[in-house]
């Protein structure tokens, strides 16, 4: 376990990177690799207090009357069709989530494209209208764009970058380290269905699945649950790294420890079933339509069974609790009743998923 504070979508500090060392997939896996490159690349040229914060979005106070939250997200994702989503709608919702996660409304959008030449003119607007049906679900605009066009073989049909704006909630105060001793941990649904539904498509997985990603707009289901509790903590979804990384980072931001229950997180069979023939652990797949709280123990109930009534929500479960030590790590009760270390993503462990 890393021992730093400051991190981009909740690094950790770490060791920094030898000078001859290059960019490799695993950079881009949202582990630890990930982090290491943020603490030797970016934090050093750009540090300020909104980054330093190392939120999934950046909080910011202008002078308004409210703060405002913003965000902004790469899309790589091979193929970009796949079942329950293509490129568009990851774009859309990854970025619409991640404004939302600091308890804010998000807004607007804004999209950049860059097209690979040959690229069929129906594919693009394919994806052009998912993303406006995901932004209209979402109940954002996407106000601004760019386009950019590379030779053909120079990308892979095309790219897309998101930026979004949304205005915070007045009487929160949602981060990654707002996680207090005692507070529990809920889960929006089961974890690995965006995984193991882009390998199915990729024809990696040796046999025909009926998986279908997750991904979804989540700001409707957090608007439901900050209308009901003002002890709200931390929310965050658990996307690249999945749950494991996801936990690690809010429990360093927040210097506490958490335990999860083996038991109660919700694996898909079929999603169980492939990642074990894999060698994968669902805890570290990415999911692109599921959110974590951590709510003060008196408000849990209330706040899971309104989850429960929104559409991206139904499945919500307890799946842990927040204790004062050890701090910086999670750990797993299992289902045969030992306890273990749950780290981070260490390096590689499925490219081009979102
Ligand atoms: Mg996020």
């Amino acid at each position: 376990m890393s021992e730093g504070t400051i991190n981009i979508e909740g690094a950790v500090c770490a060791p920094a990177l030898p000078h001859s060392e290059r960019i490799m997939m695993g950079h881009g896996a949202g582990g630890r690799m990930g982090q290491q490159l943020i603490q030797k690349a970016f934090l050093p040229a750009f540090h300020n207090s909104a980054l330093a914060a190392g939120d999934d979005a950046a909080l910011l106070d202008p002078g308004l009357r409210q703060q405002l939250s913003i965000s902004t997200d790469c899309h790589v994702v091979t193929p970009l069709f796949f079942p329950g989503g293509d490129i568009g709608r990851l774009a859309v919702c990854g970025t619409v989530n991640d404004v939302a996660m600091l308890g804010a409304k998000p807004l607007y959008l804004t999209a950049g494209f860059i097209l690979e030449e040959g690229l069929e003119m129906s594919t693009l607007q394919r994806v052009v209208d998912s993303m406006q049906a995901a932004a209209q679900e979402a109940d954002v605009q996407i106000v601004a764009g760019d386009t950019k066009v590379v030779q053909k073989g120079k990308a892979d049909g095309l790219y897309i970058t998101t930026s979004g704006i949304g205005v915070v909630r007045s009487n929160v105060q949602i981060g990654g380290a707002q996680a207090k001793p005692g507070d529990v941990v809920i889960l929006s649904g089961s974890i690995g269905d965006h995984g193991i539904a882009v390998l199915g498509a990729r024809g990696e997985l040796g046999f025909e699945s009926s998986v279908q990603s997750d991904a979804a707009p989540l700001n409707h289901l957090i608007d439901a649950i900050l209308d009901t509790s003002n002890h709200i903590h931390v929310l965050r979804d658990p996307t690249r790294g999945g749950l494991a990384t996801t936990l690690n980072e809010i429990a360093v931001q927040s210097g506490v420890g958490i335990c999860l229950d083996e038991r109660t997180i919700p694996v898909r069979p079929e999603v169980g079933a492939a990642s074990e023939m894999l060698g994968f652990d669902p805890l570290y797949i990415a999911n692109e339509g599921k959110l974590v709280a951590i709510v003060a123990r008196e408000d849990a109930e209330i706040v899971l069974q309104v989850m429960r009534q929104t559409r991206y929500g139904e499945e919500a479960v307890i799946v842990g609790e927040v204790l004062a030590e050890p701090p910086g790590r999670v750990l797993l009760k299992t289902a045969l009743g030992s306890t273990r270390v749950v780290d981070m993503l260490a390096g590689e462990m499925l490219p081009r998923i979102c």
